[in-house]
């Protein structure tokens, strides 16, 4: 299975996901019409200060404490703090939020980072730029608009994936729940 990648040249940004992290967000897509939103946090192995890479390694699963609708979706803001400092004790950087759309081709709104904004500023995080990652796709067809959000003006960018990774089979069956 191959590792997803997306690109900013603007920004100097290059984003990767690793297998697990990717089989973890399949794992999680909203692929009904009566499933909730779900989300959770981006962990990487650097933040991409010199080099503008970052490696999402893992990325947490929803949690019960999250209050989601079809449509929208609120992370409990105690886990998340705890999520990040118990990554931090590991070497694991907090880079963003993921969440899933029920759509094929899943695109970050405006909505999606307004409401993500004032958590960013209440949780004291000291970041110029976070991610904003929304998984959608098919069964079997895991896609991701990954973008760059400025936490100062919460203006955004989308990166663009490379081509084998608009839309990857991470090898899940969906069904059962369980890496296929
Ligand atoms: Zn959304």
């Amino acid at each position: 299975m191959m590792e997803l990648r997306f690109d900013d040249a603007t920004l100097r940004l290059r984003v990767g996901f690793s297998t697990s992290a990717s089989q973890t967000l399949a794992l999680h897509q909203q692929l009904h019409f009566w499933q909730n939103e779900r989300g959770g946090v981006l962990l990487a192995s650097s933040v991409g200060a010199s080099d503008g890479v970052v490696e999402v390694v893992r990325v947490t699963p929803p949690h019960r404490d999250d209050r989601a609708g079809w449509y929208w979706l609120k992370l409990d803001h105690a886990r998340v703090l705890n999520e990040i400092q118990g990554a931090f004790d590991q070497g694991l950087h907090f880079v963003g939020y993921w969440h899933t759309h029920a759509q094929v081709r899943p695109q970050l709104s405006s909505q999606d980072v307004d409401a993500m904004m004032p958590a960013i500023r209440g949780a004291g995080l000291d970041l110029q730029r976070l991610l904003m990652v929304v998984v959608g796709g098919r069964r079997r067809a895991l896609a991701l608009d990954v973008c760059a959000v400025d936490c100062a003006t919460g203006a955004w960018e989308r990166l663009v994936p490379e081509p084998a990774s608009r839309s990857v089979d991470v090898g899940l069956d969906i069904e059962k729940g369980r890496l296929g």
